[in-house]
């Protein structure tokens, strides 16, 4: 016997849960679909393809105060109250990956905290197998029920609810999301980035284009459930009595983001700046973890105002690179 929740009791799960947590799912608002805290009359919207901010900002705000000193006395920021976020596959994957990087020494304790109070529910079409990150995997069996996959304390927690009934495995006739392109591209993060470091010396003139287009906005960073860089500021009372430690989220493509006291910027023009986000994603992330910093969400793309779609620019690096190896073989 499996557990199973009819998906129109769904949303009643998500606000079953609201007594004990705070919940944030994706719902539809207007023309979009994007994460919000979720209230007694939230519908989910569970089939999401993109959000423009992705979950990531429950772990990492795009702005936060990490403690702050008044009289002397340091004090810390309050506690915060366990959460609950409704995901889809490739956001789940991408807060699997913000987590490696997080731990890694120095560790961001602050991420750690938030992640340590957080419960993750996926929601699939895909057949799920072994542990996949999540607490809760909600897998679609059919057009009305999903089966439930707990991996953890938490998840056998929210399964306790009296909304998931004992009952056979359903037959699978949801359809298996078929993987896209941009998928197959990441399957060889080590092409990628071997690409990507030989078009800095042997295709310039792919960078300059995209530098001449880029705006240096940050969007593609802000909305990359991936992109963590962030900076520190400490405001300061009038009177000096109390300081506080502030982060917010920053772009390494934002034309002051590698400058310096004194005023030399380390990349000083679009093109350096842009090179560097993808060099980061797809090739010190290679070396760093062995797998490139993407999960192929879209959002980059989707939100660009210039219109820049690093999926072209990456099929177009892999092509060039392999031309160019086949020739001198
Ligand atoms: S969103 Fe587009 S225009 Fe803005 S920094 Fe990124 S690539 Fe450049
Ligand atoms: S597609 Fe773009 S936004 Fe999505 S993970 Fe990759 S780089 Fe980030």
């Amino acid at each position: 016997m499996a557990k199973i929740i009819p998906e129109k009791e769904i949303p009643s799960l998500a606000s079953e849960l609201t007594k004990t947590h705070t919940v944030y799912a994706p719902v539809i608002k207007g023309d979009e679909t994007v994460f919000s805290e979720i209230n007694d009359s939230a519908e989910i919207a569970l089939n999401y393809s993109q959000t423009p901010l992705p979950p990531k900002m429950y772990f990492l705000p795009a702005n936060e105060e990490l403690f702050k000193v008044v009289d002397d006395e340091l004090q810390k920021a309050g506690g915060i109250k366990p959460f609950i976020v409704f995901l889809n596959l490739k956001d789940l994957k991408a807060v699997n990956y913000l987590d490696k990087i997080m731990q890694k020494e120095p560790a961001d304790t602050f991420y750690l905290q938030r992640r340590s109070v957080s419960t993750l529910v996926a929601t699939t079409e895909s057949a799920v197998g072994s542990h996949n990150g999540s607490d809760l995997t909600l897998e679609k069996r059919n057009n009305s029920t999903y089966l439930a996959h707990s991996f953890t304390e938490k998840g056998n927690k929210i399964l306790k609810s009296s909304l998931f009934k004992e009952a056979p495995i359903p037959e699978k006739s949801a359809q298996e999301p078929l993987p896209n392109h941009f998928d197959e591209l990441l399957l060889d993060s080590g092409l990628l980035a071997q690409a990507v470091e030989w078009s800095r010396e042997n295709s310039p003139s792919t960078w300059e284009a995209l530098g001449k287009i880029c705006l240096s906005c940050g969007i593609c960073t802000y909305v990359c459930p991936l992109c963590f860089c962030t900076s520190t500021e400490d405001k300061t009372s009038i009177d000096g009595s109390e300081c506080t430690r502030c982060r917010k989220w920053d772009a390494c493509t934002l034309p002051r983001f590698a400058q310096v006291a004194g005023g030399h910027n380390f990349r000083p023009t679009q093109k350096d700046r842009y090179y560097n986000w993808f060099y980061h994603k797809f090739v010190r992330a290679y070396k760093e973890f062995g797998q490139a910093q993407c999960v192929a969400c879209g959002r980059c793309q989707k939100y660009c105002p210039a219109g820049i779609d690093i999926e072209k620019i990456l099929t177009r690096l892999v092509e060039d690179y392999k031309k160019a190896h086949t020739k001198k073989t």
